[in-house]
C-alpha cells in the first residue's frame, strides 16, 4: 500500500458509502511533506507535456496544486467560488458543490489564463465531475489547451472519472477508492500512487 492509501486508511473517516472526511491531512489539517510527494508524482506523470499553469479550485485544492506548481517551476491560479467586487474581467462557469449541496459560480480573472496556456488541472476528489467539468468549461472559455486532470482522491464508484475519460481527458488519480461499504475502504490499483 502506498503512503497515501495508507493515510486514506489509518486517518479517514467513513461518513456514509458515498463520502471520506480526510481533515487530518488534506481538508483542514495539511500534510507538507504528503503534498511534497502528490506534486511530484504529478509533476513526473505529465513530465511528457509542457504545462504551463496549475488551476485549480478553492480551497483543498489549492495545497496538492501549489506543490505541483512548485516542482513544476510554473504558476498556480485557483478560481474562486465568490467573485469579489474587485474582480473585473473574468470567466465564470455553475458548479453544483458535492459536499456543500449548493451552486456556485466560480471566477477566474482573464488576467490569468490565456490561449497560449498549457493547463494541469488539479483537486482534491473526483466524485461526479462537477468542480472540474466546471474547470474545464473555463480553459474552453479561455481558449487554452487541456493537457489533463491530477486527482488526489478518486472515488471510483462515482461517475466523474469515467464520464472525464469517455469524453477524452487525461485524467490521473493517485488513490481510487472503489468502495467503502461497511466502513471499510478498498482501493482499484489501477494508476494509482
Ligand atoms: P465532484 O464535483 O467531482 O462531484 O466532487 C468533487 C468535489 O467535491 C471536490 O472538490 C471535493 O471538495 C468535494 N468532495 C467530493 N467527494 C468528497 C468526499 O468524499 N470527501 C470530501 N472531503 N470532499 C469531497
Amino acid at each position: 500500500m502506498n503512503a497515501l492509501e495508507q493515510k486514506i486508511v489509518t486517518e479517514g473517516n467513513v461518513l456514509s458509502e458515498s463520502v471520506i472526511k480526510v481533515d487530518s491531512f488534506l481538508n483542514h489539517q495539511i500534510d507538507p511533506l504528503l503534498m511534497k510527494q502528490i506534486g511530484q508524482e504529478f509533476t513526473d506523470r505529465f513530465s511528457d507535456t509542457n504545462i504551463t499553469k496549475v488551476l485549480t479550485l478553492e480551497s483543498s485544492g489549492i495545497a496538492p496544486a501549489i506543490m505541483t506548481g512548485l516542482v513544476l517551476g510554473v504558476p498556480v491560479v485557483f478560481a474562486k467560488k465568490r467573485k469579489p467586487i474587485t474582480l473585473a474581467d473574468h470567466f465564470s462557469t455553475e458548479v453544483y458543490s458535492f459536499t456543500k449541496k449548493e451552486m456556485n459560480n466560480i471566477t477566474i480573472s482573464k488576467d490569468f489564463l490565456s490561449p497560449d496556456d498549457n493547463i494541469l488541472l488539479i483537486d482534491d476528489f473526483l466524485a461526479n465531475g462537477q468542480a472540474v467539468s466546471g474547470m474545464v468549461d473555463i480553459v474552453k472559455q479561455a481558449g487554452a489547451n487541456l493537457a489533463g486532470v491530477g486527482i488526489v482522491i478518486e472515488k471510483g464508484f462515482q461517475h466523474g472519472g469515467k464520464i472525464l475519460r469517455q469524453d477524452g481527458i487525461r485524467v490521473e488519480s493517485l488513490a481510487i477508492i472503489s468502495s467503502m461499504e461497511n466502513n471499510k475502504i478498498t482501493f482499484d490499483k489501477e494508476g494509482a500512487l
